[in-house]
C-alpha cells in the first residue's frame, strides 16, 4: 500500500505526518466491527500512559473536549474565572465559555509567548477557580512556585497541553506533573490520531468521572450494557469517546514516536542555524532541549509583518499568524483587558512551515524566500521607523475605544 505524500514542503504550514503502517491500523479497527469506543482506544489509553510516566490517561474525541471535561471534573462552572493567555488558538476560550465560565485574560513573556506564573499569580480574583497555561510551541509553562498557593485556594491548574506532546517539564513529560493535562491529536498535532484528545486525571476518582462524562454520563460499560436490561445515566455527559478508528491511528503514530521527537528537534535546529544570519527578525526559543518543537516562530518588526507575509505567501511559502487574539475577538471582547505584550507581539508574529518531513533544502527555501521578502519590505519601510498606517491607527483605536 502507498502513502501519498504531499508536495514540496513550504506549501503547507503544517501537516499530518504519517509513517505509513496506519492504514492496516485502521484496516484492523475496521474489521473488528466496534467503532465507538473500544479495545483499540482503552489499549491507546495504556500505551499513552506508559509512555508519559503516568498511572493514567482518559482519551476523548479532541483536543477541545479534553479541555472541555477536564474543567468541569475540576468543579468549574457558571460565576467562575479561568485564567488564560489571549495568544492561544480559540478553543482554549471556547472550552472556558463552554463550562459556563468566563475567561480571564493574561499577557505572555514576550521571549516564550508563554504566559508565566507571575501574570497568572497577578490576574487571580476570589473567582478564579482554574487557571489554563498553555505551552506555545510545545514549551513548558512551569508553575512549580505557585502550585502550591494555587492548591491552598482551591485553584485547579488545567494545562493546555495541545502543542507540548512529549515535552519536559523538569524531569518529567507533560502531564506527569500532577496537574491536569490536556492533549489534542488533531491532524497537525505531533502526534494525530485524525482526531483525537486526551486529559490526564489526578486521581482515580477524576479517571471515573471523566471516563463517564465522555459517554454521555452513562455509568456502566459497553460490555455491560450487553448484559443487562439498563444502564444508568448518572450526571452531565457528552459524546466525547475516542473512537476505535481514531485511536488505532494514535497507537501507530505513539509506537513512532521517538522518531518525531528526533525530526522536529531537527527541523527546529536547521531553522535555528538557518536564521541566525538575519538579524531583523528574531526567532522565538522555544527551550529546545526540553521541547519537541510544534512550530518556529519568528518575531518581524511590525511596520514589515505584513508585507513580509504577502510576499511569502505570494512565492507559495506557506507562512501564517498564530493566533489572532482571542480577547479580539466578537464572541470574546466583552471580557477583553488590556494585554500589552500580546498585542504588541500579535503586530510582529510570523509562524515559518514546520512539518516533519520538512527538508534541510526547505529550510533553506523559506529563510531565502524570507530574507528576500524582507529586503523587499525593508526597502520600502525601513524597520528602524515606525511607519503610520492611517487605516491601521484607525481600526485600533476603535477597538481600544470599545475596550
Ligand atoms: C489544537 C489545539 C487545541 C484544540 O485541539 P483540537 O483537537 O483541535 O480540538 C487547543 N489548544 C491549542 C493551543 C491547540 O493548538
Amino acid at each position: 500500500m502507498t502513502v501519498v505524500t504531499a508536495p514540496s514542503g513550504t506549501r503547507a504550514n503544517a501537516r499530518p505526518f504519517l509513517y505509513g503502517d496506519e492504514i492496516t491500523a485502521i484496516a484492523r479497527a475496521l474489521e473488528s466491527g466496534q467503532y465507538g469506543h473500544g479495545a483499540e482506544t482503552e489499549a491507546f489509553e495504556r500505551e499513552l500512559a506508559a509512555y508519559l510516566g503516568t498511572p493514567d490517561v482518559v482519551a476523548v474525541a479532541t483536543g477541545t473536549a479534553a479541555l472541555h471535561l477536564a474543567l468541569l471534573a475540576a468543579g468549574v462552572g457558571p460565576g467562575d474565572e479561568v485564567v488564560v493567555p489571549s495568544l492561544t488558538f480559540c478553543a482554549s476560550v471556547q472550552a472556558i465559555v463552554a463550562s459556563g465560565a468566563r475567561p480571564k485574560f493574561v499577557d505572555v513573556d514576550s521571549a516564550t509567548l508563554c504566559t508565566t506564573a507571575d501574570h497568572i499569580r497577578a490576574a487571580l480574583t476570589p473567582a478564579t477557580r482554574a487557571v489554563m497555561p498553555v505551552h506555545y510551541g510545545g514549551r513548558a509553562v512551569d508553575l512549580s512556585n505557585l502550585r502550591e498557593h494555587l492548591a491552598a485556594q482551591d485553584i485547579a491548574i488545567v494545562e493546555d497541553a495541545a502543542h507540548a506532546f512529549g515535552s519536559f517539564t523538569g524531569s518529567r513529560r507533560v502531564g506527569a506533573t500532577g496537574d491536569m493535562t490536556c492533549f489534542s491529536f488533531d491532524a497537525i498535532k505531533a502526534l494525530t490520531c485524525g482526531d483525537g484528545g486526551a486529559v490526564i486525571p489526578r486521581s482515580p476518582s477524576e479517571a471515573s468521572a471523566l471516563r463517564r462524562a465522555r459517554a454521555l454520563g452513562i455509568t456502566s460499560s459497553r460490555n455491560e450494557r450487553g448484559h443487562s436490561l439498563s444502564y444508568t445515566v448518572d450526571g452531565v455527559g457528552f459524546r466525547y469517546h475516542l473512537s476505535t478508528l481514531n485511536a488505532a491511528i494514535g497507537r501507530t503514530q505513539l509506537a513512532r514516536f521517538p522518531e518525531m521527537e528526533e525530526r522536529r528537534r531537527t527541523l527546529w535546529c536547521a531553522y535555528a542555524a538557518a536564521l541566525k544570519e538575519l538579524e531583523e527578525v528574531t526567532l522565538v526559543d522555544l527551550d529546545v532541549v526540553n521541547t519537541v518543537p510544534f512550530n518556529c516562530t519568528i518575531l518581524v518588526p511590525a511596520p514589515l509583518r505584513g508585507e513580509v507575509h504577502t510576499r511569502l505567501r505570494a512565492a507559495e511559502v506557506a507562512v501564517g499568524v498564530h493566533y489572532p487574539l482571542n480577547h479580539r475577538q466578537p464572541a470574546f471582547i466583552r471580557w477583553a483587558s488590556p494585554l500589552p505584550h500580546s498585542e504588541s507581539l500579535w503586530q510582529q508574529i510570523l509562524n515559518l512551515p514546520f512539518h516533519p518531513d520538512m527538508t534541510e533544502d526547505d529550510v533553506h527555501t523559506v529563510t531565502a524566500a524570507l530574507k528576500r521578502a524582507l529586503h523587499l519590505a525593508g526597502g520600502r519601510f525601513p524597520a528602524t521607523t515606525t511607519v503610520r498606517d492611517p487605516e491601521r491607527d484607525r481600526q485600533s483605536s476603535a477597538t481600544e475605544a470599545s475596550l
